[in-house]
């Protein structure tokens, strides 16, 4: 295909990165979506980058290739604040006796480390009182005796990212459609040929990509292709700038906290997630008091306890895939229909971007993106009476 001219749906990172790497390929590309860029799970993500979960060797490969996107990017790109690779610190819930046991011997810390080093990741169980000369910014009252650094882990503000991508796309001649409605994929004999806006206006293509965030099933699912969806719901809130020393990722299990560009803080974490509720007009609600308890429980791992206040919580669903493993590629039962719907979709933001668009451009199927093909998922996608 020379050329070729490409719909990408969904303005997160997803669309964004894919349609960037697009333009870059030589395609046309119009992305169209709902409302505004960063307007779904991108504008409102913790966004560690990382793969020290423990993954597949297949995953953990295809996440290591997302980080390093993210290192070239940061190389080409010096001075830019919203992206850094300083670390990451963990540890677990501390056991009953309030910490005494959590030596370095902690088995579920020290087999977590033991696996990342025997996947070659960098891991290393720290003492508190060396945790210092490693991570700043930190309380060491508040720390257990043993935390497992991994010194190559970094944050992104998706926002920010999403914003420089979207400046070369114009650069590049991309046309982005905003305030769309409920975009859907047009289809002529069974294969898609572009997109059609919620106002009924068709966006023509030979291929289309499907980057809808947590709404991908349901664009799916009016093909006729089923996909599992696990997405939940999940709040980021955002500081007011304080002066504060952290630098690295923090994930403990009251709060997962990170340096946020402007001198702020971003932080979530999971205790509170049954006192969100979905409101009748589809928004999100949560009692405020956890937000300020969330905001507590950051300052109290931070040098000095610092008075933080929430200038920002967004509420909203994060998209996970039945398996909770990325979906990326064409669907077999829909040509020309790409789809990319994942949960750690800042780690994979770029490298996502960059294979899919590879595989449109070029007709071969990436090999990295063998595990995660839509129809290990939805095996019968079929469209009706295509
Ligand atoms: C609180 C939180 C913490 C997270 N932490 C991490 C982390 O630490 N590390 C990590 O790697 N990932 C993390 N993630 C996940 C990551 O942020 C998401 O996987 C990623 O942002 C998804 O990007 P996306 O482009 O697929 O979707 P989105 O950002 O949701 O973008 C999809 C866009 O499509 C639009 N859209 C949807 N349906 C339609 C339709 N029918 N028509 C037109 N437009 C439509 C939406 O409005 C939206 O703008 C986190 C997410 C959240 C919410």
């Amino acid at each position: 295909m020379t050329s070729p001219q490409v719909a990408v749906l969904g303005a997160g990172i997803l669309g964004v990165s894919t349609a960037v790497q697009l333009l870059r390929g030589g395609a046309s590309v119009t992305l169209v979506t709902e409302a505004h860029p960063a307007s779904g799970a991108s504008g409102r993500s913790f966004s560690w980058l990382n793969s020290g979960g423990g993954y597949s060797p297949d995953y953990h490969r295809l996440r290591l290739a997302g980080m390093d996107r993210y290192r070239t990017l940061l190389a080409e790109n010096p001075d830019i604040d919203w992206l850094r690779f300083d670390g990451g610190l963990y540890w677990e819930m501390t056991a009953p006796d309030g910490g005494a046991s959590q030596t370095a011997a902690n088995p579920a810390l020290a087999a977590r480390c033991e696996a990342q080093q025997d996947q070659g990741y960098d891991a290393r169980l720290v003492p508190a009182d060396e945790i210092p000369r490693v991570v700043s910014g930190l309380d060491p009252a508040a720390l257990p005796p043993t935390l497992l650094f991994n010194p190559g882990e970094g944050w992104v503000s998706l926002p920010h990212l999403i914003r420089h991508l979207l400046r070369e796309f114009e650069l590049r001649g991309g046309t982005l459609v905003t305030a769309a409605g409920p975009v859907s994929v047009a289809l002529e004999a069974g294969a898609a040929v572009g997109l059609r806006s919620g106002g009924g206006e068709l966006y023509p293509a030979d291929a289309v990509v499907v980057a809808a965030g947590a709404g991908t099933p349901e664009v799916l699912g009016r093909l006729g292709v089923g996909l599992p969806d696990s997405s939940e719901p999940a709040m980021l809130v955002v500081t007011a700038p304080k002066v504060h020393g952290l630098r690295a990722v923090l994930n403990t299990p009251r709060a997962s906290v990170r340096p946020h560009p402007g001198s702020r803080l971003a932080m979530d974490s999971t205790w509170y997630l049954d006192s969100i509720t979905r409101n009748e007009n589809g928004g999100w609600s949560v009692d405020p008091q956890m937000v300020l308890d969330l905001v507590d429980e950051a300052s109290a791992l931070l040098a000095g306890h610092p008075r933080l206040v929430a200038q920002s919580w967004r509420i909203g669903l994060k998209p996970v895939p039945g398996d909770g493993l990325p979906v990326l590629g064409e669907l077999a039962g829909v040509p020309g229909c790409y789809a990319a719907f994942t949960h750690s979709g800042a780690t994979l933001g770029l490298i996502a971007g960059e294979l899919l668009a590879r595989e449109i451009m070029t007709g071969r199927r990436h090999p990295l993106l063998a595990p995660f093909r839509p129809e290990r998922l939805a095996p019968d996608a079929a469209v009706p009476g295509g």
